[in-house]
């Protein structure tokens, strides 16, 4: 094991793989052929995606980890579709989260190490592309899977359901008070002056070998995670219900808890310890809010196309939303590099075979294209601009 660039004052022990969890989808998706079959180059393929638009009244647009890879965030498979990032990613799960001091010293050690790379990445022109189209009328709204908050910085006004969460707030489980992130990677900073040291050389030295991650944490084998400490909810530490409730240190971080407490959130299937900070973002194992749920489902029913980009739904809460928009007959476009879940079906004619219309079509009711998102959707916004005069259209060129 290399761990040469590890600082010795860190605690070290050895990687048991075989500890090791699986998330539940790993295996590749098989990637259609592209529709319609003309679209096999990159001029072909923006045409058709501007026809899609074109032809729809208002699509929502379904964005995945393909959309900000180009913004420098990892991908959690590769363009085959295979788990080849990280194979041993092993992603902190909701319940070992909220019921494990341990479980969330790892978390917070992973996800200090990795913030850096997540607080300093701007949207790309993919983002940018679906803010014009939203702008210029074809795009109604956005449902998206990432938790960089990119589609809200690239326009503000941009109408966007966070699926899974956003990185940028944590929330308090107890009091549902919320920090931002960035605030609080100092006060992580204050209370792990030997980590921060190791952060600080990791950025001297880009070829330590560790693993980014999506969700914006970092695997940096072999490191011993019981060490690193985390502060409780300010709020609820000022709470007198929870006086010497909540086990803190003379630094104000977080003890373990020997004793279970069991707080009022408890029987709600929350935290032991009052207290407990998690990020905003949906961990494995967590259910999205109903609100969420609801909103997305809304945006799905009020637009007649859904267009996917950058995932391959292997998501079930991304995955249902392609379901139903088929289901309710709505018309289906995919910009993925790699399979994607179940696609086969999407623009099937009944029989399991991909129909004519799709096929010999334009791409007006339907499309599938195996190119980079923002090249496609670049192309497609000044195709649109070009030829697609609606009136909101001209309003939008000038916006
Ligand atoms: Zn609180």
């Amino acid at each position: 094991m290399r761990r040469g660039y590890l600082p010795t004052y860190l605690p070290t022990y050895t990687h048991t793989h075989a500890m090791l969890l699986r998330i539940p989808y790993t295996a590749p998706f098989t990637a259609l052929p592209p529709l319609p079959s003309s679209a096999t180059t990159l001029p072909a393929a923006v045409t058709a995606v501007a026809n899609f638009l074109a032809h729809a009244r208002s699509t929502v647009v379904l964005s995945g980890a393909g959309i900000s890879v180009a913004s420098g965030l990892p991908d959690y498979r590769g363009a085959k579709g295979t788990y080849t990032l990280n194979k041993e990613y092993r992603p902190t799960f909701f319940s070992e989260f909220v019921h494990g001091d341990r479980a969330r010293r790892r978390y917070w050690a992973r996800s200090f190490l990795g913030w850096r790379g997540v607080e300093g990445v701007r949207p790309n022109r993919g983002h940018d592309a679906v803010a014009r189209l939203w702008r210029g009328g074809w795009v109604g709204g956005v449902v998206t899977q990432n938790v960089d908050s990119l589609h809200t910085a690239a326009d503000a006004d941009l109408p966007v359901t966070n699926l899974h969460g956003l990185l940028a707030t944590i929330v308090c489980l107890t009091c549902r008070t919320t920090y931002p992130r960035a605030a609080f990677q100092l006060a992580l900073r204050t209370l792990n002056p030997s980590w921060a040291a190791f952060l600080d050389q990791l950025r001297e030295d880009p070829s330590t070998p560790v693993r980014r991650n999506p969700d914006g944490d970092i695997d940096v084998p072999g490191v011993e995670y019981e060490s690193f400490r985390y502060p409780p909810c300010k709020t609820c530490l000022e709470n007198p219900a929870y006086r010497g409730r909540i086990p803190v240190d003379n630094d104000g971080a977080a003890l373990p808890s020997t004793v279970r407490f069991h707080s009022e959130a408890d029987t709600q299937g929350h935290a032991h310890v009052p207290g407990v900070l998690k990020p905003t973002l949906v961990f494995f194992g967590e259910s999205v809010l109903q609100a969420v749920k609801d909103e997305a489902e809304a945006r799905v029913d009020a637009a007649d196309a859904i267009l996917v980009l950058g995932s391959s739904l292997a998501t079930y809460s991304a995955w249902r939303l392609v379901r139903r928009a088929r289901e309710q007959g709505k018309k289906i476009g995919v910009v993925n590099l790699g399979g994607v879940r179940g696609e086969a079906e999407f623009w099937s004619d009944g029989g399991g075979r991909v129909g004519a219309r799709y096929r010999l079509g334009d791409g007006r009711d339907g499309v599938r294209v195996e190119f980079d998102v923002g090249e496609v959707l670049d192309g497609a916004v000044e195709v649109l601009l070009r030829t697609d005069q609606r009136e909101k259209n001209i309003l939008a060129a000038h916006a």
